[in-house]
């Protein structure tokens, strides 16, 4: 039984449990639009929307879909940087009635092509930049039509404006598109669009809104389906967790791209829910980004560990005033409580770690925002959601304190895999979708993450959890990032090896490493191999890849 609960934590009035709103979730931008017209919606790059903008536009961008063929439930891949554009071409999209494919502007050809044809896209929207990749493979999908876009659609650009964007290159790179019948520029398409708004009828709960691909850190790509209702759940209880601030009011910094679920919930959705203004940072560049909390007094930061351990490290942080954050959620990753710690020093605000998944929309848990959270914990499940830890061997419920797989059942877990139902079966086992993390439950109904299944090194016969020696890496005060694979070894069948990335001049030789490990770790846990590293390989969350490690060793112990 439980006997502690996310409610218990939080004052009366937001304690019954919540009945969702069962409403498409392109309404809440009707919504804010009619009761906030002018309010800004995004700050991007010196440039403002209005809310009443970016509604217009998404019913237009629905326009331009609905001339170009798409209707109920025909997917619409969106391939772009966080831009006015990625807001209003997701929205668009669900105004058409369409499911919205997010995909990384990043991808190469072969992963555009992969999401392509697994999703049947009709229709994609680009940017300019990721054109030349998208004409090469096109023929190989069931693309009806492209819609190109370019990084300056919103802005009057002047060149010495273009930083921080890393491409800065490619961006002063005139790209040829050539315009025919089934490619279109998209702001010409947009603004000559009508802006007379034509209802969709949408069943939130069945209906998908959203077809977001995970595994890349794990193996091949599934489609997760996530509904309407789905996505308009998690939003909502974002906003239920952070109840102490205000519709209207607040300024969130989009740091994570929002074609990864987690930046797309916690700073889009969240955002256009909360009327708030996205203040979108077109790449995560620390010096940029302190510079930004100050002078658009940022109060709410959804973010990765990896990014708040590059602010606190950074030389400039004490130059800036950042005390307007209050809030601020890390997650995709384990936050190391040094950096939790050190983060509130400086800001003065709340840094609070939770946890969620693709497939659960994607939080699941979150610590208590203003009191009562716990270090190192991923928190209490969110309202109406339940965790529960299961035996490795026979599914079984295990007590609390006892490492097991977690279980996830709520309003917000996934219809499935598009298309893979074994995939799907094998993921869920009855209502309970089992998220592959290794974790326990504490006495009060905290929940810990103790690693991936699949990351769990077993060394000479014992278990090690990568993310615990990870923990004890990050506490010495030269290291800067950390990571720990297994290894293969003749004797103990895998080895720890961790590798490390030191603070700016600062140095640590094999011996100091494992000295220090030595105090805090059991013998069998200490890493045996160690390599220093400039940095760390991570995704676009900043989620460090330990896979692309383990396949440089793989590769390594081939070829020698
Ligand atoms: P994704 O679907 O790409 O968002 O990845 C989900 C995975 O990220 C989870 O299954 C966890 O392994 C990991 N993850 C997310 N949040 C946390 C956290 N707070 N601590 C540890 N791992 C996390």
């Amino acid at each position: 039984k439980e006997s502690h609960t996310w409610l218990q934590n939080y004052p009366a009035e937001v304690l019954p449990s919540y009945s969702y709103s069962e409403e498409p979730l392109q309404h809440f931008l009707l919504r804010a639009a009619e009761e906030y017209p002018q309010k800004t919606a995004i700050h991007y790059m010196g440039k403002d929307l209005t809310y009443q903008e970016v509604y217009e536009y998404a019913v237009q961008f629905a326009n331009v879909l609905k001339s170009l063929g798409v209707e109920k439930g025909d997917r619409v891949a969106v391939m772009l940087a966080n831009t006015p554009q990625a807001v209003i071409s997701y929205y668009g999209t669900l105004f058409a009635g369409g499911i919205v494919v997010q995909m990384n502007p990043l991808f190469v050809e072969r992963e555009i092509e992969q999401h392509l044809v697994d999703s049947g896209a009709k229709v994609l929207v680009c940017l300019d930049m990721g054109y030349p990749r998208v004409q090469k493979i096109r023929d190989h999908t069931n693309l009806e039509h492209v819609l190109v876009t370019s990084i300056k659609d919103f802005l009057p650009f002047p060149k010495n404006k273009l930083y921080p964007l890393k491409q800065k290159k490619d961006m002063g790179m005139k790209i040829e598109v050539n315009y025919d019948r089934t490619t279109h520029n998209w702001k010409e398409s947009v603004t000559k669009a009508s802006k007379q708004r034509e209802e969709v009828a949408i069943d939130p709960r069945k209906d998908l809104a959203l077809i977001q691909y995970t595994g890349g850190t794990t193996g091949a790509p599934k489609g997760v389906m996530l509904t309407h209702y789905n996505l308009v759940v998690n939003t909502e209880q974002c906003v239920q967790w952070m109840y102490k601030t205000e519709k209207g009011r607040e300024r969130i910094l989009a740091a994570l791209p929002f074609f990864h679920v987690y930046g797309m919930t916690t700073a889009m959705n969240l955002g256009v829910m909360h009327v708030a203004e996205l203040v979108i940072v077109p790449r995560f560049d620390p010096k940029q980004v302190l510079k930004t909390i100050e002078k658009k007094k940022i109060t709410m930061f959804p973010g990765a560990p990896t990014m708040y351990i590059a602010l606190t490290n950074h030389e400039d942080i004490e130059k800036h005033d950042l005390t307007s954050i209050k809030a601020c959620l890390s997650g995709a990753a384990p936050l190391p409580q040094e950096v939790q710690h050190s983060f509130e020093r400086k800001t003065g605000g709340k840094l609070v770690e939770g946890y969620g998944l693709t497939e659960t929309s994607p939080v699941a848990a979150a610590n208590p925002i203003w009191e009562g959270g716990k270090l190192g914990s991923i928190g209490l499940p969110w309202p109406d959601t339940e965790m529960a830890v299961l035996n490795q061997e026979d599914g079984s419920l295990v007590d609390s304190g006892e490492v097991g797989e977690i279980a996830v059942r709520g309003p917000q877990v996934m219809q499935g895999y598009w298309n893979k139902e074994e995939e799907t079966n094998a993921v869920f086992s009855g209502e309970w979708f089992k998220t592959g993390d290794m974790g326990y439950r504490d006495e009060e109904g905290f929940f810990y993450i103790v690693d991936r299944k699949k990351d769990m090194i077993i060394a000479g016969g014992f278990n090690v959890y990568p993310r615990e020696v990870e923990e004890v890496l990050y506490e010495h005060e030269a290291i800067l990032e950390a990571a720990v694979i297994g290894v293969p070894d003749p004797y103990r069948g895998e080895t720890v090896k961790a590798f490390v990335v030191c603070k700016e001049g600062q140095e640590l030789s094999d011996n100091e490493l494992e000295t220090f490990c030595r105090t805090k770790l059991a013998a069998y846990k200490i890493p045996r191999l160690f390599e220093r590293r400039e940095e760390l390989p991570k995704t676009m969350v900043g989620k460090v890849l330990r896979r692309v490690l383990a396949e440089e060793e793989a590769e390594k112990s081939e070829h020698g």
